[in-house]
């Protein structure tokens, strides 16, 4: 994991930036190296910069599910899951994004370890799961104000929920959405590429315990998104190289554009 943001004497706000939980999503790992490239060479010479660095810690989480990334290296390169064994059969993982401990196991979750969206034999049993959630549950950390969790493919932007289809009033819905919106803008300004954005058990289909939903719904952080990065299926998880450049650009774009947001709104700055 690398940590960037300015020191500071007083405790600062942070963001998440997830990738690769999914092994075979290689183009989310890109746009976690970029943006971290890319922050840093723009120190001195944006001022949106500068002040996202000084307000924020900015974390970022390259590659989630390691054991998975080698696999799909070494082994199989449309390899999903976790590399756990599992006890009574000779199916190996646990899909990374069923496994988190909030409506765990629960509608668009498998309890069959063969299947490529098992859940695992408890919530948080992944060691990858775990970590990263207990390093998020930490109160000595910082206050989390945006958790990106970035997958392959579909262009999509999403926000919680994800176990179920529909959302309720009393959700933060509509900030939610504002919120999509500017991203999926920034992005169609940058290349022209179409995202969709929603509620994620809405516009894909429900899936219980997934990441956004943990930290939306126990950890109270209110943007909290799934990134569903290109393309939108003509090469799938297989995205040229080409591709890759433009896919980091657009991305860095949209979470500039989340994190400007988020500073504007941020009372007493
Ligand atoms: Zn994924």
């Amino acid at each position: 994991m690398v940590t960037i943001g300015f020191p500071s004497n007083k405790s600062k706000d942070s963001f998440w930036i997830n990738s690769e939980v999914h092994a075979r999503e290689w183009i989310s790992t890109a746009v976690a190296l970029y943006l971290a490239n890319q922050i840093v060479s723009e120190v001195g010479v944006d001022p949106v910069v500068d002040e996202l660095l000084r307000v924020y810690d900015w974390y970022v989480m390259p590659v989630l599910n390691p054991d998975g990334y080698v696999y799909t290296w070494t082994t199989d390169r449309l390899w999903r899951k976790t590399r756990s064994m599992n006890m009574g059969t000779t199916c190996v993982g646990v899909d990374g994004n069923r496994n988190y401990g909030y409506k765990w196991g629960g509608e668009g979750a498998s309890s069959d370890p063969c299947s490529n969206e098992y859940m695992g034999p408890f919530a948080f049993s992944e060691p990858e799961i775990h970590a990263l959630a207990t390093f998020l549950s930490r109160t000595s950390n910082t206050n989390f104000r945006l958790f990106l969790d970035l997958h392959s493919y579909s262009q999509l932007w999403l926000y919680p929920w994800s176990y179920v289809a529909e959302n309720t009033p009393e959700d933060d819905y509509e900030q939610q959405n504002q919120m999509a919106k500017l991203a999926v803008q920034a992005i169609v300004e940058t290349h022209g590429q179409t995202y969709t954005y929603g509620n994620s058990g809405g516009v894909m289909y429900p899936a219980s315990g997934m990441s956004i939903d943990w930290v939306y719904g126990v950890l109270g952080v209110v943007h909290s998104y799934t990134v569903e990065l290109r393309d939108l299926g003509e090469y799938g998880f297989l995205l040229p190289e080409y591709e890759i450049t433009p896919t980091c650009e657009e991305a860095y774009a949209a979470i500039k554009r989340v994190g400007q947001t988020l500073l504007n709104d941020k009372p007493g700055i």
